[in-house]
């Protein structure tokens, strides 16, 4: 079975590489990048991340003639009412500008009131891009006061889930971010249906 993640961003793809090896694990299935196969990644032009996701899997799929899965994530701030939200890849021109843009706009703003979220909607697209799967999952917390972990990618350095108070996404293991992200387990409720993908080479 040939499945496509359809991303170009790199931490992305290799965390979603992770959290699909047990399943992947089961026979002799192989996973596609965007990159791996020269296309381009599709524009982002939905107006929430559910439509974005649906967007990059079928047209992508559509351009490989494989089943194709892609996630859209970002950030949502509370006191930015949700900002920077589905425009959290376009909020600023780097991963290390768009961290201290999300400080600088939150600075005055006091730790009670710095809470936020992410947001992953992941879909799975038949290779013909008409059949949509869909799944979604977030994690809750705080936006931190400075950056800190090398880890992960994006604005995992000054995000604090609720379930690790004292350390940033960025500080904890791949492991740990995986069972706790949006990204895990958005992954985590569409893996029957990946499983039952793997095993029949189709979706009945
Ligand atoms: P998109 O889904 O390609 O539109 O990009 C998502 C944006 O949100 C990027 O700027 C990412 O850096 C950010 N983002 C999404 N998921 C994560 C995450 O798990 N950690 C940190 N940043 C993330």
């Amino acid at each position: 079975m040939r499945l496509l993640v359809a991303t170009s961003n790199e931490g992305k793809l290799g965390e979603v590489r992770e959290i699909l090896a047990p399943l992947l694990a089961g026979g002799p299935h192989q996973l596609f990048s965007l990159a791996g196969l020269a296309l381009p990644a599709p524009a982002e032009t939905g107006e929430t991340f559910h439509d974005n996701a649906a967007i990059k899997a079928s047209e992508s799929a559509l351009a490989s003639g494989l089943w194709t899965l892609a996630d859209d994530s970002g950030i949502c701030v509370d006191a930015l009412s949700g900002a920077p939200g589905v425009r959290s890849a376009r909020y600023a021109n780097s991963d290390d500008a768009r961290r201290q843009k999300l400080l600088g706009a939150l600075s005055s703003v006091p730790a009670a009131r710095r809470g936020a979220h992410f947001f992953c909607a992941v879909a799975l697209a038949s290779p013909d891009g008409k059949r949509i799967f869909r799944a979604e999952g977030r994690v809750d917390g705080q936006i931190a006061l400075a950056a800190r972990g090398a880890g992960g990618f994006g604005y995992d350095p000054i995000f604090i889930p609720d379930e690790t108070p004292a350390q940033t996404l960025a500080e904890l293991s791949v492991d740990e971010k995986n069972k706790l992200s949006h990204r895990g387990r958005a992954l985590a409720r569409l893996a029957p249906l990946l499983e039952r993908l793997l095993r029949d080479g189709d979706l009945a």
